[in-house]
């Protein structure tokens, strides 16, 4: 799950790190009221606004502009709050935006950059940071790695004081800003702990002429698995950001992720589900998602996955794929006979059902009489899934 920077600096600032300040607004007639808000409480007199979008690259794409007076941060404001804002990390219509940060404008003198994550292949968490950061960093890591400092720590050990004193010096801070590293660092990563966060970056992390340490902006991912403990954060959730259909499938507790394919594919298991993906692709198909149903799938599981699937207007021909373990092959050919016979279904459906009562499925849905191409094995089911589906980009 992710917040909105205006969330994850709160959350920063809770740890005491000292943030780049200002005040959320979501109305147009609320902006000129926190303009002067800011002023007063921050003591400043220009002002920065930002999109509040959970995509990063926002200053790129225009969602982040300096303005040197009120007037010209109302006009901003004006401008950012309701665009629909393009960046590398949003589709191709953009993002609305729905909350814009109006902060303090600072005297940067030096931008960093600042992370961390777990690292998989060592099971430690990881700490980057880099002498080159702001809004070049995906190009610093793709062309110049090097320029990356990397500083593993053992999660049962946590992070060592000369840990901490090495990440600073990397970022060749000296005197008191030196110390204010090693603080921000020994913080981050209490917060990156005790908040279950998978990913926390401050980027950048500024010097300013005052030889003050800032966190500028700030992005956090949580471990979806670990949101049942950290109801804080969850209440930060804002689904507006978030894709409909994956909000949807979260409802009813299936595992789903849309991709750029139109292969919708419906299957038990995460295991088999890749494997059916990678199937298709071999087949030279491209899924559409991917989606596990788990193991206890019911009629109303398969019927709602179907439904989600079918939701997506890229997908033009559907998998079905179950391996009948504990779930049953008749309960699943049920879902679908529901699913089809509810739903105006117009595209072809390819359903490949085995294992325990696969026998009886395959009755059920022939004597449905429905508009279903039956499989056996699976390389029969993505050969015949990725042909209908191309017959059918041909058509529409
Ligand atoms: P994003 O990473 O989404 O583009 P940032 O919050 O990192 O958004 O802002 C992008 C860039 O805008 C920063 O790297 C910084 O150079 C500049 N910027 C942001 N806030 C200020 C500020 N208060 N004063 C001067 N420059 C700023
Ligand atoms: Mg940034």
């Amino acid at each position: 799950m992710k917040i909105h920077e205006y969330q994850a600096k709160n959350l920063l600032k809770n740890y005491g790190i000292t943030i780049q300040d200002g005040e959320v607004v979501e109305r147009e007639e609320d902006i000129e009221s926190a303009i002067d808000s800011v002023s007063k409480r921050l003591n400043t007199s220009q002002f920065v606004i930002k999109a509040q979008i959970h995509a990063g690259g926002r200053g790129k794409g225009g969602g982040v502009k300096f303005s040197p007076n009120k007037e010209s941060a109302i006009k901003n404001a004006k401008e950012i709050l309701g665009m629909q804002l393009k960046t590398h990390q949003t589709t191709e219509e953009g993002q609305l935006v729905r909350k814009i940060l109006i902060t303090e404008a600072i005297d940067i003198a030096k931008e960093y950059y600042v992370a961390i994550t777990l690292d998989r292949s060592t099971g430690k968490n990881v700490f980057m940071v880099s002498l080159e950061g702001g809004v070049e960093i995906e190009e610093v890591a793709a062309k110049t790695p090097e320029k990356i400092i990397k500083v593993h720590v053992d999660p049962a050990i946590g992070l060592r004081s000369f840990q901490a004193l090495k990440l600073a010096s990397a970022l060749e801070l000296s005197g008191d800003a030196l110390k204010q590293g090693v603080k921000l660092f020994k913080s981050l990563y209490k917060c990156y702990i005790e908040s279950d966060a998978s990913i926390a970056e401050i980027n950048p992390l500024v010097l300013t002429e005052q030889n003050e340490l800032n966190a500028l902006d700030a992005k956090f991912n949580f471990d979806g698995n670990a949101l049942y403990r950290q109801k804080d954060i969850l209440d930060m959730r804002d689904t507006n950001e978030e894709d409909p259909t994956e909000v949807e499938a979260d409802k009813y507790h299936l595992n789903y992720i849309k991709l750029d394919g139109n292969v919708g594919c419906m299957v038990n298991g995460a295991g088999l589900a890749m494997a059916t993906m990678d199937i298709i692709k071999l087949k030279g198909g491209d899924p559409a998602n991917f989606l596990d149903v788990g193991g206890g799938a019911n009629v109303e599981t398969v019927k709602n996955g179907f439904k989600i699937i079918l939701s997506d207007s890229n997908v033009k021909a559907v998998l079905i794929n179950i391996f009948g373990g504990i779930v049953r092959c008749d309960r699943v050919a049920n879902g679908i006979i529901q699913a089809v016979k509810e739903l105006d279904l117009n595209i072809p459906v390819v359903v490949r059902l085995a294992g325990t009562n696969a026998d009886l499925a395959k009755s059920l849905l022939e004597s449905e009489q429905l508009d279903i191409i039956a499989a056996q094995s699976l390389e029969e089911a993505a050969q015949k899934v990725v042909d209908a589906a191309t017959k059918t980009s041909v058509m529409h």
